[in-house]
């Protein structure tokens, strides 16, 4: 009998931070300093570019992580949780004398949270990923944590012509300046295109980062969706109605299940689609990264009927 051919998933290197984060949901949070019992806890994998690595191989990718942490527990639990997502660690340097990065995240009944971080310095003292680190990668996917990492990996993919994804969260306004023109999709947060771009306009301010290299731009602009300018045009995509528990990773899950729309081969709109169904998937789920979704629960989403659907152009 004859078999199909089983589809060719995307090798996606995610090149940046990972963290352990402290995960407390609460009901609200206090007008003043006291103490405040929380509901449920959970300490899980977290940091920019390792979400985005568990969110692509949820939603069935082959996913390399090129990043670093300390020899400490928290580097422990980190590799432990990337590693039982099927995510090939080779590249995931244990740079000696160093700490692994550390959140705490407390989430209220709303889904809103409240960050608080100490940043680990085990990417400062990492070594560069060398080309040899993407071999065979169909894609990369960046974060502005390690800013020479991520540089190495965008040059990488220019040079080979595949696709780059730059994650411009905020970060010093001078690594976004230099990594902005490298990559061919910049995808900011609201806060980290205002560092990069001043008091301008969002619109304007995309328009500038095509004009200085990338092929699309875009601000991720939480429960409103997000805006998109690819092709000379201004598109905005609304986000998917959902009730909302714990947005933590959202924009995470969102430039992962973008990265692999695209390295699949999906027009930049539906790209943008399907991976603003992801993130609001995951916003629907509590403990963090943990509520990312899987490639099955995703389809079945997209495949509900959507009362009200009014995505379109400008
Ligand atoms: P970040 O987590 O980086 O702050 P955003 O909050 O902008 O990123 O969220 C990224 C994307 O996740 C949004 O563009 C939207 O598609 C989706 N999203 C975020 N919050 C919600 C929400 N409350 N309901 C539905 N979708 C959401």
């Amino acid at each position: 009998m004859p078999s199909e051919t089983p589809e060719r998933q995307p090798l996606i290197a995610c090149v940046g931070h990972c963290a352990i984060d402290h995960v407390f949901q609460i009901d609200h949070f206090p007008d003043r300093a006291t103490k405040t019992p929380a509901h449920r806890y959970e300490s899980v994998g977290g940091g920019m570019a390792a979400n985005a690595a568990l969110a692509c191989a949820r939603l069935g990718a082959r996913v390399r992580f090129v990043g670093a942490v300390g020899p400490d527990d928290a580097g422990r639990m980190v590799r432990g949780q990337l590693t039982a997502e099927g995510i090939d660690l080779t590249h995931l340097q244990v740079v000696p004398h160093t700490h692994t990065s550390a959140s705490a995240i407390i989430v209220d009944r709303q889904g809103e949270r409240h960050i608080f971080n100490h940043r680990g310095n085990a990417l400062a003292h990492a070594q560069l990923p060398d080309d040899s680190v993407f071999d065979g990668c169909d894609a990369v996917l960046v974060d502005p944590r390690w800013p020479a990492g991520a540089r190495a990996a965008l040059l990488w993919a220019r040079a080979h012509g595949r696709l780059s994804v730059f994650d411009a969260d905020v970060a010093p306004q001078q690594d976004l300046e230099a990594l902005v023109p490298l990559a061919r999709w910049v995808v900011f947060s609201e806060p980290g295109l205002a560092v990069w771009s001043g008091p301008v306009a969002q619109e304007a301010a995309l328009l500038r980062a095509i004009y200085l290299g990338a092929s699309c731009a875009a601000v991720t602009l939480g429960a409103q969706g997000m805006m998109l300018v690819s092709d000379g045009r201004l598109h905005r995509v609304p986000a998917f109605p959902v009730q909302a528990i714990d947005t933590t990773g959202a924009g995470d899950v969102f430039h992962g299940a973008l990265t692999l729309a695209l390295a699949r081969g999906m027009q930049p709109g539906d790209a943008c689609t399907y991976a603003s169904a992801a993130a609001a998937l995951k916003c629907t789920q509590a403990d963090g990264i943990r509520g990312a979704p899987t490639r099955e629960a995703l389809d079945a989403f997209l495949l509900r009927p959507r009362p009200g659907r009014n995505r379109g152009d400008e």
